[in-house]
């Protein structure tokens, strides 16, 4: 896949396959743009890989660079895509495990990207990937849980490990409250308000900013 168009690969894959997942194309190929312009850097990290929608764009970027992404996601889904929920997907509940079960949706978008070579799945909360994390990484893609506590968490905490020159993505950010939950966009001015990072792209709702 490497020297061919990847951008038409991810576009025609997105057409023959409907993935789950609440990334808009526009998005997605930000993602794809600035991983693959850092990526030469070292591995880049997700944190809420869901059915691996960013997962495609993320893996395929880092797949040029022969680098990993790391694609860290507890699988349980996040508040909202609880039953009773508004973003709950019938689909997506394991009756047996009696919980939502994300992972084999991300195995299997992996597997028809065929970017199995590139993809690390972590199956655990980002909090606890965070514990003992000591890897410099590229880029980081926030899309998380998004109350205020989480979205600082990850937000934050993941910010420390980008290296100079990369990029920190943060999705879901909403400036007034009547446009949606506050969570990510807190996190983001407390990342800017650090002084390490700037603000250098906004697509929809997606946050680009990189390290200084
Ligand atoms: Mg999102």
């Amino acid at each position: 896949m490497y020297g061919w168009n990847v951008e038409e690969t991810i576009k025609k894959l997105l057409s023959e396959h409907a993935i789950k997942g609440f990334l808009d194309a526009e998005e997605g190929n930000a993602l794809f743009r600035y991983a693959k312009q850092v990526s030469h850097l070292g591995p880049a990290l997700e944190v809420g890989s869901y059915c691996g929608l960013s997962t495609i764009y993320l893996g395929n970027a880092c797949q040029i660079h022969e680098q990993t992404l790391y694609a860290v996601d507890h699988h349980r889904g996040s508040e909202e895509h609880q039953p009773g929920e508004l973003y709950h997907d019938v689909d997506l509940y394991d009756t047996n495990l009696k919980r939502m079960n994300t992972l084999p949706q991300l195995q299997k978008t992996v597997s028809i990207a065929e970017i199995e070579n590139t993809v690390v799945p972590i199956v655990a909360p980002s909090a606890l990937v965070q514990r003992n994390w000591g890897t410099p990484l590229s880029m980081v893609f926030i899309d998380g849980g998004h109350s205020e506590a989480m979205s600082m968490q990850d937000t934050v905490g993941w910010s420390e490990h980008v290296v100079a020159g990369g990029v920190l993505a943060i999705h879901d950010i909403f400036e007034h409250p009547e446009q949606g939950g506050q969570g990510p966009y807190l996190a983001m001015c407390a990342v800017l308000e650090s002084g390490k990072f700037e603000h250098i792209e906004q697509v929809q709702s997606l946050a680009i900013l990189r390290r200084v």
